[in-house]
């Protein structure tokens, strides 16, 4: 991988994964709730001009992102409609915001770094991706631009059916939001082009491991042997696994069972 200006050195360099293997088939039978279209909320506080995403965009440039679908996608989904309206002008800001029961929304930042870990290396879109940790479903609905199908799961009821609230006005036919322990993964929508975590574990689940698919990868924040939460990336080759820890992050915990 390139050094990139902004981000922490790796600790650890291992070739890239041939990525070859095209997880594109829908799997419309283990779809358990899709979002459809429905009108759109209100939101007129001056967010709705691109304008504002732009600059969030060139931000993030000039923080080293650099992949063109990922900006894109940054630049397309309207951030501002997945949080609450008292901190709708904090949006395009470079932080992350509560969504309710003790959640956060990433800093897109994270949210572009991670998406664009995921994409190294593929051409076009990403195949068929599980998200682990819907949370409000923005980092779902900035997959949905750079992937075939998005599957993504929630561990609680209440930010599940709010995701799906926020993810309406939206009409992306490629998102299937799911309820349910994401610690599992998601083994009927398996095998996976690509596992991205929005939640931190101390381990990567095996259940991830065994869905991913051969030449796919998966980013997640772990914590390390230090003791500290770090972006875990894993690629499946067929030789075996390759890790890579890079940077440290911080996020809300990874938990097992639903609630
Ligand atoms: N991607 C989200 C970020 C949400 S924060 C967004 O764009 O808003 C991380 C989320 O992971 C939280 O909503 C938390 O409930 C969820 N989570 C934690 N452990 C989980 C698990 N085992 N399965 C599914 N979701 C989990």
């Amino acid at each position: 991988m390139a050094q990139r200006p902004g981000f922490p050195l790796k600790l650890e360099k291992a070739s890239p994964a041939p990525r070859t293997l095209k997880t594109n088939a829908p799997v419309k039978s283990i779809v358990q709730s899709e979002v459809r279209a429905a009108p759109a909320p209100v939101q007129n506080l001056g967010m709705d001009s691109s304008a504002v995403r732009q600059r969030m965009v060139q931000k993030l440039a000039a923080q080293g992102l650099q992949d063109p679908l990922v900006l894109q996608a940054m630049g397309t989904v309207e951030r501002h409609r997945f949080v609450e309206s008292a901190l709708v002008a904090q949006a395009y800001e470079d932080t992350s915001l509560p969504i309710g029961l003790g959640q956060t929304i990433s800093k897109p930042n994270v949210v572009a770094r991670m998406i664009e870990l995921l994409r190294e290396g593929v051409d076009g879109k990403l195949g068929r991706v599980l998200e682990i940790g819907t949370g409000c479903g923005y980092q779902a609905a900035v997959l949905s631009h750079v992937a075939t199908e998005v599957y993504s799961i929630e561990r609680l009821k209440g930010l599940h059916e709010k995701a799906r609230a926020n993810l309406r006005h939206f009409r992306l036919a490629n998102v299937h939001l799911l309820f349910g322990d994401g610690m599992l993964g998601y083994p009927k929508g398996a095998p996976y082009a690509a596992i991205i975590s929005a939640a931190g574990g101390d381990s990567v689940p095996q259940a991830w491991l065994d869905q991913l698919a051969v030449g796919g990868r998966l980013v997640a924040p772990t914590v390390t042997a230090t003791g500290q939460q770090a972006l875990m990336v894993v690629n499946k080759t067929p030789q075996g696994f390759k890790q890579n820890v890079l940077e440290a992050v911080h996020f809300v915990p990874l938990k097992s069972g639903v609630s």
